[in-house]
């Protein structure tokens, strides 16, 4: 029998943190990842200054800096007349050593994190290999199935199995978790362009008619984020690409001589946006973190973030328990307490947005309800330091800081 003290389901940012900061004290544990790289495209790309933090107390902060990324210090949203890009939120204002958002790939991140975790003894990951079903004994999960690529199949028992496996998580199909659901008006639409000399660097934002898109600066190609409303797919992909890269490009005019680098649809994939959370992140011998108890909508990049500071809670509160071979129910429940007022406050806020914002702008109606109102909330914003000040604290930092168990920091 395969046994390990903690089972960690998915090997994303929660994942990748947790199995990294228990092996660092000491516990014995292994990751299971269903696939066998880190490598995909369809990820977000935002490391905010919280995590930022946290791997220079992880002694990762001068290999972090050597990953190809670019930085971004403000937030801006297309609130302005006309419609112009303001400034909501200037991370770069803040007096903090790490003031800005570090833009790096998903899979750089990644495979920082795995190779320097698999310098500890403790630590095993496991790639190609998915979780398929939970095992459980008088009530507790006392580990998962698995399956690997090449056909195997075997069981590994463990103390706590912690579901990091994103927002289709195993864990979802057990009814006495709860799922709540939340309305979201649009879906996102993801393709890339290429980069050239000259043009803008960072996170750089367009909006058109019913049109709103963001692109994310990769070195040398934009991956591009189209919202369009919920559901629309379909409908719009009838309509021809030719149309579609007709509105991107009178949305982003510096970008419209060489939309002809997308060749068909195949090249442009569809996020099928959700905001929901799990009513209870835990049972006994099993806790639910990052987006596997909280997806999140790309609205602020903050999702990765969130799953980080999870993970450095739930290793803070349940190492030592790990350490005693005995995790209650208490301890799971002690992590759930800790962050899901930060994931509860966080999605409000990204609801407020959707409603407020986004809605109204693919719908052709003013952003706030009417012109003169979304004017004057646009005044507000850009003229009161408090006002831009707090989304810029709250992008950085979240709404509580987290810090890793001692026995993690190097
Ligand atoms: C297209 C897109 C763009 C995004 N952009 C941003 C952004 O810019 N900034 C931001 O902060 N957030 C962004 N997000 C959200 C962000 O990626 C997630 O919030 C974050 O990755 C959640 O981390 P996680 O570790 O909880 O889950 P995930 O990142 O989803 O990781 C889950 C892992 O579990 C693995 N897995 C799943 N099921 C199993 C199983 N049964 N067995 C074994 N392994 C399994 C998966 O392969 C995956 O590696 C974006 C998301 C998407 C889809």
């Amino acid at each position: 029998m395969e046994r390990t003290t903690c089972c960690v389901v998915g090997g994303g940012p929660a994942g990748m943190v947790l199995g990294l900061l228990l092996a660092r004290a000491g516990v014995a544990v292994t990751v299971l990842e269903k696939h066998g790289d880190f490598l995909r495209d369809f990820r977000g790309d935002t490391v905010h200054p919280s995590t930022l933090a946290l791997l220079e107390e992880l002694g990762l902060a001068e290999r972090f800096a050597e990953l190809p990324q670019r930085r971004v210090t403000t937030v801006r949203l297309p609130l302005g007349r006309d419609r112009s890009l303001v400034t909501v939120g200037d991370i770069g204002a803040l007096r903090s050593t790490y003031n800005y958002i570090a833009m790096v790939p998903q899979w750089d991140l990644l495979n920082l994190l795995a190779d320097e975790a698999r310098r500890e003894p403790s630590f095993s990951v496991r790639m190609s290999t998915e979780a398929t079903s939970f095992l459980v004994e008088r009530g507790r999960v006392t580990g998962v199935r698995y399956r690997t690529s090449d056909g195997g199949t075997g069981e590994l028992r463990a103390t706590l199995t912690v579901a990091c496996d994103g927002r289709d998580s195993l864990a979802r199909s057990r009814p006495e978790l709860g799922l709540r659901r939340f309305d979201c008006p649009m879906d996102a639409w993801w393709f890339r362009l290429p980069r050239r000399e000259g043009d803008p660097q960072g996170l750089v934002g367009g909006v058109g008619d019913r049109f709103l898109t963001a692109m994310i600066d990769r070195g040398d190609y934009w991956q591009c984020a189209t919202l369009i409303p919920k559901g629309s797919d379909a409908r719009r992909r009838a309509a021809g690409l030719d149309r579609f890269m007709a509105d991107f490009t009178a949305a982003v005019p510096w970008l419209g001589d060489r939309t002809h680098a997308v060749r068909s649809w195949d090249e442009v994939k569809l996020l099928d946006v959700r905001l929901d959370r799990l009513h209870r992140w835990h049972r006994p011998g099993l806790l639910c973190i990052g987006d596997a108890a909280h997806a999140m909508s790309p609205v602020f990049g903050i999702g990765i973030n969130l799953a980080v500071e999870d993970a450095v809670a739930a290793a803070r509160y349940l190492v030592e328990p790990l350490r005693a071979g005995a995790v209650g129910l208490r301890d799971v429940r002690a992590v759930q307490r800790r962050r899901w007022p930060t994931a509860a406050l966080t999605q409000a806020l990204q609801r407020t947005a959707h409603a407020r914002v986004i809605e109204p702008l693919l719908a052709g109606r003013s952003p706030f309800g009417n012109p003169r109102r979304a004017q004057r909330m646009t005044e507000l914003i850009t003229t009161s330091r408090w006002l831009n000040r707090v989304p810029a604290y709250f992008l950085a930092y979240g709404a509580v800081r987290e810090r890793p168990p001692t026995a993690s920091v190097r």
